[in-house]
């Protein structure tokens, strides 16, 4: 029912000249920017409309959510990428090892270990993402910026886990240009840490921007966006 998900379309065409042109405003081409289409709340049938146009990297912020979804469409649509984005509790972890190509959200040395441990069991080794709580917001999870260079050093033991890089959901704002300081601290962490660590870490992202601020967050730096309703509308 391609004519019915017009709008997926449209959406995801405005959505990427956006990115071209925030790209380009920090030198980069918008084929540097990975975009990952956020689904949570959304059916199957949103998430193949999406595939029929090109997508391939899947965001879900829930454990049982991004399993369902992953039994139902691995077999036919084996390409698909998922991310987990949202908070994932330690006790979860097992379900979603081999489905999950990154996690975003590792924010605790307990979860770490978790990861690291179902991952060697599964004979896997972990793309992860360090969660970084750069606004101080108490209802955000993540790493205190100050702490992000020594919590990344003790991610080295673990060698089922690689770290590929920062993420960090900003505050929710009016005007996505309010969050371009965070953004800009997430870069300059982003960069001190892969200098400290360029022998033993190779990270490749810096995941940040969610349909207020993506644009923002990109020219900051930003080279993977998160993207739900500007793509599929509401969520209720
Ligand atoms: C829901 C969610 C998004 C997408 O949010 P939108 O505002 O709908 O684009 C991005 N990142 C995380 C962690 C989320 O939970």
């Amino acid at each position: 029912m391609i004519g019915e998900n017009n709008y997926i379309k449209e959406n995801l065409n405005t959505v990427y000249g956006n990115i071209a042109k925030a790209a380009a405003e920090s030198g980069r081409k918008a084929e540097e920017i990975t975009l990952i289409t956020v689904t949570k709340t959304f059916g199957i049938d949103k998430i193949l409309a999406a595939y029929g146009f090109g997508e391939r990297n899947y965001g879900e912020n829930r454990v049982q959510e991004l399993t369902e979804k992953y039994d139902l469409l691995q077999n036919q649509h084996a390409d698909i990428k998922w991310h987990l984005i949202g908070h994932l509790q330690t006790n979860k972890v097992k379900y979603i090892i081999g489905k999950t190509k990154l996690i975003h959200s590792v924010e605790s040395l307990s979860l770490a270990e978790e990861i690291n441990k179902r991952a060697a069991k599964a004979e896997i080794v972990q793309d992860v993402l360090v969660e970084l709580n750069v606004s101080g917001e108490e209802s955000k999870f993540g790493i205190p910026p100050q702490n992000a260079m020594s919590f990344v050093e003790k991610m080295l033991e673990y060698k089922n886990i690689a770290v590929k890089g920062l993420m960090t959901v900003a505050p929710f704002v009016e005007d996505g240009e309010e969050n371009r300081e965070i953004f800009s601290k997430m870069r300059k962490l982003y960069i001190d840490i892969n200098r400290n660590y360029k022998d033993n870490i190779h990270m490749e992202y810096l995941s940040m921007g969610m349909t207020g601020d993506y644009e923002a967050a990109i020219k900051e730096g930003a080279n993977m966006v998160r993207v739900g309703t500007g793509i599929f509308g509401k969520r209720y």
